[in-house]
């Protein structure tokens, strides 16, 4: 890891080991209303955090200031050691590495699966045909779906679309995996086999930042829950203990509403 400085300081606080996500001081107004109000927050590197909370407590907003979709005003954004919030960043090359998967699949309709999988690998990270579809194929493989490599999304149930879209994201090589409400989509029926998923990678180490209303994912496989209201982090810890034992009155007033 190289050493970076500013104005002439070495960043030190820029390496800390072990930590794949570290957030410190993050603001974000959208006009005048603050919808983030001062997140710090560190993800461990092969660590599950699910945030929870009501809605419009600014869930998205976070995931989407760590990979940029959102520029936030203040605030320091670090992911695998580089500060994507410093402004002399190379920001697609720092968003590379970060994987996202949204609630709806935002699959290219007009393309199969495997071209899915592959167009970005080759015009993102410049992998040859043949590399990016042997990628594809591992990574369909993964998610169950080897056998539809050529089917086009339209033909597909939402639960596959979406174990496709965290193919193509896996396919990229991320060092870590945000999701924003992955199964808020789907069919009831369709919810498990996206949390199977989710749950494998999980126990293959990927570090995992996961906006999610289903308590037992976030039970049984994270290993914290963070509680955001209001755009703020109002409690976390281990996920039994947040879930099972709320402290604040407002995790608990959410709970009741979802559980
Ligand atoms: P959550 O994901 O927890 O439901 P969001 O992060 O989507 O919450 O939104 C938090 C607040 O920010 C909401 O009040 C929402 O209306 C507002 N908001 C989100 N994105 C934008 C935007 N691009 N422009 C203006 N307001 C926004
Ligand atoms: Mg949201």
């Amino acid at each position: 890891m190289t050493q970076r400085t500013r104005g002439g300081r070495p960043m030190a606080s820029s390496t800390v080991r072990g930590a794949a996500i570290r957030i410190r001081g993050l603001h974000k107004s959208f006009g005048n209303e603050p919808v983030l109000r001062g997140i710090d927050l560190e993800v461990a590197e092969g660590e599950v955090v699910c945030v929870i909370g009501p809605s419009g407590s600014g869930k998205s907003t976070l995931l989407r200031c760590v990979n940029l979709l959102e520029e936030p005003d203040t605030g320091e954004v670090v992911v695998g050691g580089t500060e994507i919030t410093d402004p002399d960043v190379d920001i697609d090359a720092a968003r590379r590495r970060i994987g996202m998967v949204f609630q709806h699949f935002h699959l290219f309709p007009h393309l199969d699966v495997t071209a899915n999988l592959t167009l970005p690998q080759r015009r993102v990270l410049g992998r040859d045909r043949a590399h990016a579809a042997a990628v594809a194929r591992e990574r369909l493989e993964r998610v169950g779906l080897a056998d539809k490599a050529h089917a086009y999304p339209g033909r597909l149930s939402g639960g596959q679309q979406q174990r496709v879209a965290i193919a193509r994201a896996l396919a990229m090589d991320p060092e870590v995996m945000l999701f924003d409400e992955p199964t808020s989509a789907l069919d009831p029926e369709l919810v498990g086999e996206v949390l199977a998923v989710m749950r494998e990678l999980a126990g293959d180490g990927m570090t995992m930042m996961v906006v999610t209303h289903e308590m037992g994912f976030a039970r049984e496989a994270a290993d914290r829950v963070v509680f955001l209201d209001g755009g703020e982090i109002v409690e976390q810890g281990p996920a039994a203990r947040v879930v099972g034992e709320p402290r604040h009155e407002r995790t608990r007033a959410f709970l009741r509403r979802v559980l």
